[in-house]
């Protein structure tokens, strides 16, 4: 698949499944803009994007997303809008896991924490940055889920929250956007995979049980395909689109 001149925005790419996008869709020639809150670590994917694909433009977004308000989400429009002509898609992907207890001992300052990272920030770039998109000729935007989206289990607290809210303000944004704009809107879950988050919620698991992060290449390549625009369907699990990919 060829991603030339095509800009994503990824956030939490420092990390991960969104570190691993970031390189591979770069590999697939997309102008990558990385969005973390950690420079050194930003400043390491920097140099991996740039060191193999010297003619395509990164950008990397210095952005503590649990702090994010008005006035630093209007900073990173600007700092997109001075690089790049259009934007062409957003992948919501940091998140905290925030703390595995009871609702009962849930410190009100960490439940704050892990709505504004996971929920409220991609409420306000989404916002933010739509105008950007719409001059894009296959705009996207992705959130992410969580099993725990779709049902309520004990001990996973506001991160639990956060993913049923967020389904909510994707099927919201699918809707309002359906009939007025280009922009698809996704919601994927990605499912159990090998990266720090996952063995702060499950310390017993074998990680070499899991599938790693570039098995989820395809997936996300997909909803950027003209093939998704077609798509009725807003949100997808990592089983069902993995074998839609495969079986095309
Ligand atoms: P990781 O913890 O490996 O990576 C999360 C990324 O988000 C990191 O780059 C992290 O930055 C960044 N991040 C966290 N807090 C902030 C913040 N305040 N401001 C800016 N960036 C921040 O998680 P995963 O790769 O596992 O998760 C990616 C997505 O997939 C998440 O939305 C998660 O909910 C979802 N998911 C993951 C599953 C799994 O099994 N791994 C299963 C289902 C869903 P830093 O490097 O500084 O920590």
């Amino acid at each position: 698949m060829d991603l030339s001149n095509r800009t994503i925005l990824i956030t939490g790419a420092t990390d991960g499944i969104g570190k691993v996008l970031a390189i591979k869709f770069s590999k697939l020639g997309s102008n990558i803009i990385l969005l973390g809150r950690d420079s050194l670590k930003l400043d390491k994917v920097y140099d991996q994007l740039e060191q193999s694909f010297p003619s395509q433009k990164h950008l990397i977004l210095e952005a503590d997303l649990s702090q994010l308000n008005n006035e630093s989400a209007h900073e990173i429009f600007n700092a997109i809008a001075g690089e790049f002509t259009s934007l062409d898609g957003i992948i919501h992907n940091a998140a905290i896991l925030g703390t595995m207890t009871t609702l009962e001992d849930y410190e009100l300052s960490r439940w704050d924490e892990v709505l504004n990272v996971n929920l409220r920030a991609p409420f306000l770039l989404t916002k933010t940055l739509k105008t950007m998109l719409e001059s894009s000729m296959l705009p996207r935007i992705i959130f992410t889920s969580s099993r725990v989206a779709n049902v309520g289990r004990a001990f996973w607290g506001a991160y639990s929250v956060s993913k049923f809210g967020l389904k909510g303000l994707a099927e919201i944004f699918a809707n309002e956007l359906e009939t007025t704009s280009p922009i698809k809107v996704f919601n994927f879950d990605p499912g159990a995979t090998q990266t720090k988050m996952r063995a702060s919620a499950r310390p017993a698991e074998n990680p070499n049980s899991l599938k790693t992060p570039s098995d989820l290449v395809d997936c996300y390549l997909w909803f950027f395909s003209e093939e998704s625009s077609d798509s009725k369907q807003n949100y997808y699990e990592y089983a069902d689109l993995s074998q839609k990919v495969k079986a095309r």
